[in-house]
C-alpha cells in the first residue's frame, strides 16, 4: 500500500528527518496557518502531482485559502483530493533524488541516489542513468554510516552538509525495513539557499504482505478495496475486480492468472481474478460464484481446476448447488483435473455443464459462449 506524502512525511519527521513546517487540512475553513509563503500540496497516491497541476503555491493567507479550495475541489488524473498539505514554501537552492527500493532480480535492497532530483527523474533515469547512484546493501552486512557517506560524497554533498545528510540516508533504510518497505523516497530531497537540507516530498509503498505487523494502516487499506473484493476478503477468497465480461475461477494464483492469459490470448476479455487457495469446500465456491457474478457485466465462467488437496467432485458440487438455487442463464464451462475428477466430471455433465480436459479448449469455449451471448 502506498502512504500519502503527509503520512510518509510523519514518519521521517519522527525518525529525526527534517521536514518543512506544515498542516493538513480537509476544508478551507479549517486552515490555521501562518508562513507564508506556502505550498500547497494535493494529497493523492497518483505520482507527478507537480505535472499535473497538483502543486501550487499561495504567496497570503487569501491565497491560500482559495487555492485549498481550488484543490479540494478537483481530481488529479482521476483522483479526487480529500486532504491538502501545506507547507512553508522553501527557497530551494538544489533538488537531490534520495531512494531505497527493493531489487526483485537480487532479492536485495538498493540505494538511488542523484544530485539531479526533482520531477524529471525519470527522463533523467532514461537519458542519463549514469547520474544515477546505484548502490546495493546485504542485508546480513546491514548500512552502516560510512556505506551512508560514500553515496552522499558521491552525489556531491561535502564538508559539513556531508555530516548533515548522511544520518538522513542511513535513517531511511531503518524506516525501510522497519515498516517492511517495498519503497522509500524523497523527492526532491532540498537544498535551501539558507543551507540546510529538507525532505520536501516523501514517498513510501509498504509490502501488503506485511500489513498484519503494521495494524495503525488496517482501515486504510480496506478503503483501497471495492466492495467485492473486500466481500472476498472476509470470505478468505483473493478476489480483484478487472474490466471484462468473463468470470474467472481457480484454484492457485498461478492457475488463475495463466488461465487469464488463456483467454485474454483466445480473444476474451477476463472480468476479474478470483483464487478459491487450496482445498476449497463447497461453500467457499459458491461464495466465489456468488461474488464473481455480482459484478453485472459478467456474460460467462470459466472455473479452472487443478484438483490436488482440492477435491473436483466438492467443487462440482458447489458449482450445482449454486446453479441450482440461483437458476442463472449464464453460460459456466469447467475444466477440472487431478483429485476425484472423475465424480467431479461425472456431476457436472449429468447437471448439463460441459467439462473440458485442457485449458485452452475450455477457454476457447468460453470465449465463443460469451461471443454469442453477445450477439444475441
Ligand atoms: P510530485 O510532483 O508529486 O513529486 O510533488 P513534489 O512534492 O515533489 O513537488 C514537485 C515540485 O514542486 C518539486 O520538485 C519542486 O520543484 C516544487 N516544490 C515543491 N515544494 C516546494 C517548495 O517548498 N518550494 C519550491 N520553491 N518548490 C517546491
Ligand atoms: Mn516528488
Amino acid at each position: 500500500m502506498r502512504l500519502y506524502e503527509h503520512q510518509a512525511k510523519d514518519i521521517l519527521k519522527r525518525y529525526g528527518i527534517k521536514i518543512p513546517v506544515g498542516t493538513i487540512v480537509d476544508t478551507a475553513e479549517k486552515i490555521d496557518f501562518d508562513k507564508t509563503p506556502a505550498v500547497v500540496k494535493a494529497q493523492v497516491l497518483v505520482g507527478g502531482r507537480g505535472k499535473s497541476g497538483g502543486i501550487r503555491f499561495a504567496d497570503n493567507k487569501d491565497e491560500m485559502k482559495k487555492t485549498v479550495q481550488q484543490l479540494l475541489s478537483e481530481n488529479i488524473r482521476g483522483e479526487t483530493v480529500k486532504k491538502v498539505l501545506v507547507e512553508e514554501k522553501l527557497n530551494i537552492d538544489h533538488e537531490f533524488y534520495l531512494g531505497i527500493t527493493l531489487d526483485r532480480d537480487k532479492g536485495i535492497p538498493v540505494v538511488l541516489a542523484s544530485a539531479k532530483g526533482g520531477m524529471d527523474i525519470e527522463e533523467v533515469a532514461m537519458e542519463s542513468p549514469q547520474s544515477i547512484i546505484k548502490r546495493y546493501i546485504d542485508p546480513l552486512w546491514g548500512f552502516w554510516d560510512f556505506d551512508a557517506r560514500k553515496i552522499i560524497r558521491d552525489i556531491g554533498i561535502k564538508g559539513k552538509d556531508l555530516i548533515e545528510v548522511t544520518p538522513v540516508l542511513s535513517t531511511l533504510y531503518k524506516i525501510f525495513k522497519e515498516y517492511d518497505a517495498e519503497l522509500i523516497e524523497i523527492n526532491p530531497f532540498v537544498r535551501t539557499t539558507e543551507g540546510t537540507f529538507f525532505a520536501a516530498d516523501a514517498k513510501i509503498l509498504i509490502d501488503d504482505n506485511s500489513l498484519f505487523r503494521h495494524k495503525e494502516f488496517e482501515e486504510q487499506v480496506q478503503q483501497e478495496y471495492n466492495d467485492l473484493e473486500l466481500r472476498a476478503k472476509m470470505k478468505n477468497i483473493a478476489y480483484v475486480d478487472l474490466d471484462g465480461n468473463i468470470g474467472i475461477i481457480g484454484n492457485g494464483a498461478g492457475l488463475v492468472m495463466a488461465t487469464i492469459d488463456t483467454v485474454t490470448l483466445y480473444g476474451g476479455n477476463p472480468a476479474n481474478f478470483c483464487d478459491l487457495g487450496g482445498g476449497a469446500e463447497k461453500d467457499r465456491v459458491t461464495n466465489a460464484i456468488d461474488i464473481v457474478l455480482s459484478n453485472k457485466n459478467v456474460k460467462g465462467v470459466f472455473i479452472n481446476i487443478m484438483g490436488g488437496i482440492t477435491r473436483c467432485d466438492e467443487i462440482a458440487k458447489g458449482i450445482i448447488e449454486y446453479k441450482n438455487i440461483k437458476r442463472i442463464d449464464i453460460p459456466f464451462v469447467i475444466r477440472m483435473v487431478g483429485t476425484r475428477e472423475d465424480e467431479g466430471r461425472k456431476i457436472c455433465e449429468s447437471n448439463g455443464i460441459p467439462v473440458m480436459l485442457t485449458m485452452d479448449e475450455a477457454a476457447k469455449m468460453i470465449v465463443r459462449l460469451v461471443k454469442e451471448k453477445e450477439c444475441n
